[in-house]
């Protein structure tokens, strides 16, 4: 391509794709933490104050319109918090490849309305140059 704007979006492109192809094992989710009473009325979570049970950990997701929740062990923590970060990373830079094919799109659209690229270098007229980004 030789349209150097278009050209970098292009390598930005590539350097998502190998981004995407390194990402490990990932889940969707939100994890929070939460602390219970239980049925016991001598137990030290009805004490004043109370020490209430926990923390539980649970993950909860939607995906393809299901939603769940499930308990997360306290030593399964770190590899589900890395796996959900892993993720939004996944998410991000979906985002930034999404960016990247429009602004070649428009690049493009630019191109076909103006093949020598006159209007851009002198804009005629009482047409004004857009900033390059809203
Ligand atoms: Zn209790």
């Amino acid at each position: 391509m030789s349209d150097p704007s278009a050209a970098a979006a292009e390598r930005r492109i590539e350097a998502i794709k190998r981004q995407i192809v390194a990402l490990g094992q990932l889940r969707p989710g939100t994890l929070s933490q939460q602390y219970n009473v239980c049925g016991n009325p001598t137990c030290r979570c009805k004490a004043d104050p109370p020490k209430k049970h926990g923390p539980y950990y649970q993950l909860s997701y939607t995906w393809r319109r299901k939603s769940r929740t499930h308990f997360v062990r306290e030593q399964d923590l770190p590899q589900i918090q890395r796996e959900v970060a892993t993720y939004e990373r996944l998410r991000a830079l979906v985002g930034e490849w999404i960016d990247s094919a429009l602004e070649i799109a428009r690049l493009e659209r630019e191109k076909r309305r103006d093949p020598q690229g006159k209007s851009s270098r002198k804009p005629r007229g009482s047409r004004k140059t857009k900033p390059r980004r809203s």
